[in-house]
């Protein structure tokens, strides 16, 4: 028996058994994959950490969160710079005055500004109504043609008048020369990737892998008091209000007999006809200088029973329908649901460590 049975050995899982551990209280952590860490699992390939499940950088501003994850690694000074490859031009991201500047072959600040207020004029968009309103209000007809508009339509797989307008404000929009992708106050990756993160938070505490918990649960019923559960919510309940829809990615990794690929970690294809997002170079991540690299080409799909959910895409019609489900979660008062999928937000990981660490203060103060 534990007091604690934890679905999901990813992230908030294991910030929430780790912080249970420390308090001496007993959790079993599952995952129905072979590995722990869910999606911010590397693996070690050729001497470089692959980033299996996509590109994790992380950064923050919360400096709590900052200095809890440093307890369990050393980040290096990498800071997040991608390139944009729209045909045959190359655009620095995020929105800035090197892309301006490029797209336009301007050189103030002012330029930019009567360049964007030029384009949009004609549109009349007060209030943004959706992500393609959004865009163009922001950078203009230009920038969003080339730059979002394909890129957006095949990560979401729908048009960009249907998405949700915070998607883009993820992104700075900067009138300065700098490209850094974002505003946080600390950003790095962990030398010698995420893995060990997982583990040194997972030292005391039982793990179970290739367990799926609704196979395990029916066997175990009784196993723990309390569950904390970081699957997908909808799956949880049976899909009893039908399910929530979510976007997959595909990622197809080669190992390359040369030294530098793309010269980057990052390299957006933003035009459409390319029928993948972006590509990776993993070994940039920590200045690697081995002498074969490792890329991954990242392709996004819609989520199909037996795919992975890895993006909730927050729209009304999924807003609406997850509200029911939180209703039913909290019914449950022996389950507390928790993480990307548990909660179905678009969470960074910063984020995700904040929230485990106040779904352990709240829970276990109460012990
Ligand atoms: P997960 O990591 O998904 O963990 C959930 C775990 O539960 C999984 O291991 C899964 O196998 C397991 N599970 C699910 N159902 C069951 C079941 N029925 N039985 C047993 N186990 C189950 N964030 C950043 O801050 N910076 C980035 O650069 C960044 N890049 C990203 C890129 C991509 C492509 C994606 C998809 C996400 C990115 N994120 C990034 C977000 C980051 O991945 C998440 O915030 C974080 O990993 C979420 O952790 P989690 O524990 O909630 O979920
Ligand atoms: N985006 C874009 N062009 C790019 C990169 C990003 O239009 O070259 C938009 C796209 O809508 C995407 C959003 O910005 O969904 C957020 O991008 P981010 O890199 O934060 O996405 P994630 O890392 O979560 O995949």
């Amino acid at each position: 028996m534990y007091d604690y049975l934890i679905v999901g050995a990813g992230l908030f899982g294991a910030v929430f058994a780790h912080e249970a551990a420390a308090k001496g209280v007993k959790c079993l952590i599952i995952d129905k994959r072979p590995h722990i860490g869910g999606n911010i699992y590397t693996e070690n390939v050729e001497g470089i950490n692959v980033h299996k499940y996509g590109a994790h950088i992380f950064h923050t501003s919360d400096k709590e969160v900052w200095d809890y994850v440093n307890q369990f690694a050393e980040f290096n000074n990498y800071v997040n710079s991608p390139v944009a490859v729209y045909n045959d031009e190359l655009y620095n991201l995020p929105f800035n005055m090197n892309t301006f500047s490029k797209m336009w072959g301007i050189k103030t600040p002012a330029e930019a500004k009567a360049k964007i207020a030029e384009q949009i004029a004609n549109l009349n968009i007060k209030d943004p109504n959706n992500l393609e309103e959004q865009a163009l209000k922001l950078v203009g007809t230009d920038v969003y043609e080339k730059l979002i508009k394909g890129y957006t339509e095949k990560q979401w797989g729908r048009p960009c008048s249907e998405l949700p307008a915070f998607i883009i404000k993820r992104l700075p929009l900067r009138f300065r020369f700098d490209n850094n992708y974002f505003n946080d106050r600390y950003q790095g990756i962990p030398i010698g990737g995420y893995t060990p993160i997982i583990e040194k938070m997972l030292a005391n505490v039982d793990v179970k892998l290739n367990t799926d918990y609704f196979e395990f649960v029916k066997e175990y019923p009784e196993i723990a008091s309390k569950t904390v559960f970081t699957g997908a919510v909808d799956e949880f309940f049976g899909y009893i209000f039908g399910a929530l829809e979510y976007r997959s990615v595909r990622f197809e990794t080669e190992i390359l007999d040369e030294e530098n690929y793309q010269g980057n970690a990052v390299v957006n294809y933003t035009h459409r006809d390319v029928p993948y997002t972006r590509i990776i170079e993993h070994k940039h991540f920590e200045f690697g200088e081995q002498p074969k690299t490792v890329i991954s080409r990242e392709y996004s799909a819609e989520w199909k029973p037996g795919a992975e959910p890895y993006y909730p895409v927050n729209n009304e019609r999924n807003n609406s329908l997850y509200r029911k489900y939180e209703g039913l979660s909290a019914e449950r008062k022996n389950v507390i649901f928790g993480g990307r999928l548990g909660t179905y937000k678009y969470y960074d990981m910063d984020k995700v460590v904040r929230a485990a660490l106040e779904t352990a203060s709240k829970e276990l103060g109460k012990m």
